[in-house]
């Protein structure tokens, strides 16, 4: 389907991008790479009469330690992430991010908002996380994803975080799971553990990608595969 008509700017400076935002309040919507705004326009989820462009506007991109924090611009591209010398040492917990997410295709950004870059608190510990995500073929929505990161301190847990995808309405944080680790060893049978009380957090359905049971199995594998990747890398970042 094509996008219903809309004008285009392609902005150079933030402030002019915020004061089209503040005039076109709801009517307009940024677009940084496109990835995502393009087939939301496309499929008509979202039908903005202007779109406004941020893609080459400079001064937003970048990754690295800022007064004790890991600042990440918001045009930052996933490959400059992926190069970043050191980041996985200084990548902390990313916990406040479960408020930032507030249902599907919902935010808590306002329409007269921009975010310029994500702050992470730098952790001098040693500190690791891992992805897994299960898709039917690349590029397709993930059926189930789980993210995971620790630190450690004197061989325990130290801080934990549990993000669950595609198993709920929102992302989904496991606290119960992140608590049962901290403060202990990580051993088989406290990630086991883990991995159980993640999996009982989920709230999957059943849908053309599997069953609700499947998908509550695959985020205990996936957290219990996730943990034990972090703890190799946290204790690679101690070596
Ligand atoms: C093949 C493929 C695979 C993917 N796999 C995954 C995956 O495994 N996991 C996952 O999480 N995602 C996945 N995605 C989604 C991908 O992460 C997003 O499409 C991409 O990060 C969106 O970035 P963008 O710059 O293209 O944003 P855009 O499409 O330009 O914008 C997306 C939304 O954010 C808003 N926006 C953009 N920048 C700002 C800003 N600075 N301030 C305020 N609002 C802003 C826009 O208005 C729009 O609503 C995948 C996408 C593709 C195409």
């Amino acid at each position: 389907m094509y996008p219903a008509a809309f004008d285009y700017r392609s902005i150079a400076s933030l402030d002019e991008a915020l004061a089209l935002l503040a005039e076109h309040g709801d009517a307009a919507k940024v677009m940084a790479g496109g990835q995502s705004l393009i087939p939301l326009l496309k499929l008509r989820f979202a039908q903005p009469s202007l779109v406004v462009d941020i893609g080459r506007m400079k001064g937003m991109t970048g990754v690295g330690p800022h007064d004790g924090w890991l600042t990440i611009g918001a045009l930052t591209r996933h490959v400059d992430l992926e190069r970043a010398r050191d980041l996985p040492r200084q990548l902390s917990l990313l916990s406040e991010a479960a408020h930032w997410i507030q249902g599907p295709f919902t935010t808590a950004l306002r329409p007269d908002e921009i975010l310029t870059e994500i702050r992470v608190a730098a952790s001098s510990k040693p500190a690791a996380g891992a992805y897994n995500k299960l898709e039917r073929k690349v590029g397709d929505f993930a059926t189930v994803a789980v993210a995971v990161q620790i630190e450690l301190e004197g061989g325990k847990v130290s801080k934990a975080g549990i993000g669950l995808t595609a198993v709920g309405p929102t992302n989904v944080k496991a606290t119960a799971a992140e608590k049962a680790l901290v403060g202990h060893e990580p051993t088989d049978a406290v990630i086991a553990e883990a991995a159980r009380l993640a999996a009982a957090a989920a709230e999957p359905k059943d849908d053309i990608r599997g069953s609700a049971e499947f998908k509550k199995d695959v985020v205990r594998v996936y957290v219990q595969r996730g943990l034990k990747t972090a703890l190799a890398r946290a204790k690679e970042a101690r070596a």
